[in-house]
């Protein structure tokens, strides 16, 4: 009976933290600012819509958190556009939050009113299925996704778990930590995956907020390691900014590099460049794939070509909290200094118009005023 008893009590704590927002009786939390995306739609029709909503409030182990910058990835344009839609309309999209802590739910105590705190893609896992129990729960079968399955950073206030909040070092400002959170987390994953030593040969396919903050990472890790910059034709802008962080070639995806690549990294959004940087690899290389989705086709394959030398392929699914938690320190040690953008809340639908064709150079940052 008392596990009975036990066991309804655990289950209710998890409800009310799986719970996206727990929105206030009337208005006595105050409001926010936000912009919700209340279906799926192309990015070009502009279908952020800036509303008035009650202020969320903090349920049990979670905290609220003032938003003052906000990261803008791609992967906002895959829930937009619906290759990886929202769970529910309305939803306020974004995964890179910076703010301060200002609220504390009941029983929550890692941080302090007043602490600066980071929200990444991972907002929640269930601890206990296979994958969690193994250190990987970025596979989590039930594991659900700030902007996506619970309301995220492209408002004034969000709230979310302390467990799945992060300290944010000092050193950098609230903007320039925002694309750490995602474009920087997931980089540092996906170049942990690419198996890259000191000396060997790295391919960095597409050159947006996530290249251009693992270049800055491979170039510390890895002084004697060669890095080779592929970008859409004629994007100077980010092949200047390429060049500024220590590209030793830039090239356009379909270029052939003065030498094989031990290791690549795809984070562009179309299929072509996979079958090219397969193609580029050397003898036992690996290619790490760095996309939710692809907006176009992976082209065929020829086997002799593209795969066979123990050539490895492997996709990057999400973040975990260890990686945040490894990279962020990391970050202010090297010291990463992101190249960023920013707009106004009120600009998300331009900006993200911007991120599709890709017109930004470094990463795209929503600030947000009180
Ligand atoms: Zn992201
Ligand atoms: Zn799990």
């Amino acid at each position: 009976m008392r596990q009975y008893r036990d066991y309804l009590s655990r289950t209710a704590q998890m409800k009310q933290r799986q719970s996206d927002v727990l929105l206030p009786e009337g208005n006595e939390g105050g409001t926010m600012k936000a912009m919700v995306l209340d279906k799926v739609s192309p990015v070009e029709e502009k279908p952020l819509r800036l509303a008035e909503l009650p202020r969320p409030v903090p349920g049990s182990g979670q905290i609220r958190v003032r938003v003052s910058a906000c990261g803008i990835c791609h992967t906002e344009l895959d829930e937009i556009e619906g290759r990886v839609a929202p769970s529910r309309f309305p939803m306020i999209l974004g995964h890179e939050v910076v703010g301060m802590v200002e609220e504390l739910g009941p029983g929550a105590r890692k941080f302090k009113k007043g602490d600066r705190a980071g929200i990444a893609w991972i907002n929640w896992a269930c601890g206990k299925c296979a994958f969690c129990l193994k250190g990987e729960e970025n596979l989590c079968d039930s594991a659900k996704w700030t902007g996506k399955d619970a309301d995220g950073g492209y408002a004034q206030y969000t709230v979310v778990s302390e467990d799945f909040a992060y300290p944010i070092p000092e050193g950098f400002t609230d903007v320039e930590a925002a694309p750490l959170l995602c474009a920087g987390v997931i980089g540092y994953r996906a170049l942990r995956l690419s198996g890259m030593e000191d000396g060997k040969a790295l391919g960095l396919y597409g050159f947006g907020a996530s290249a251009h903050i693992v270049i800055q990472v491979a170039k510390y890790k890895y002084p004697n390691g060669r890095v080779f910059v592929f970008t859409r034709s004629g994007q100077k802008e980010h092949h200047d900014l390429a060049r500024k962080l220590g590209a030793d070639w830039i090239g356009a995806t379909g270029d052939t590099p003065p030498q094989k690549l031990n290791c690549a990294i795809d984070f562009t959004p179309v299929g072509e460049p996979v079958r090219e940087a397969l193609r580029n690899l050397e003898k036992g290389g690996r290619l790490v794939i760095n996309a939710i989705r692809k907006a176009t086709r992976v082209p065929e394959l020829d086997y002799t070509e593209h795969l066979w030398h123990e050539k490895e392929v492997k996709s990057v699914a999400n973040v975990t909290r260890r990686d945040a938690r490894e990279f962020l320190p990391l970050a202010a040690q090297i010291p990463i200094v992101p190249e960023t953008r920013e707009f106004k809340l009120e600009e998300a639908n331009e900006a993200l118009i911007l991120l599709k064709e890709g017109m930004i150079r470094g990463a795209g940052v929503l600030t947000i005023a009180e």
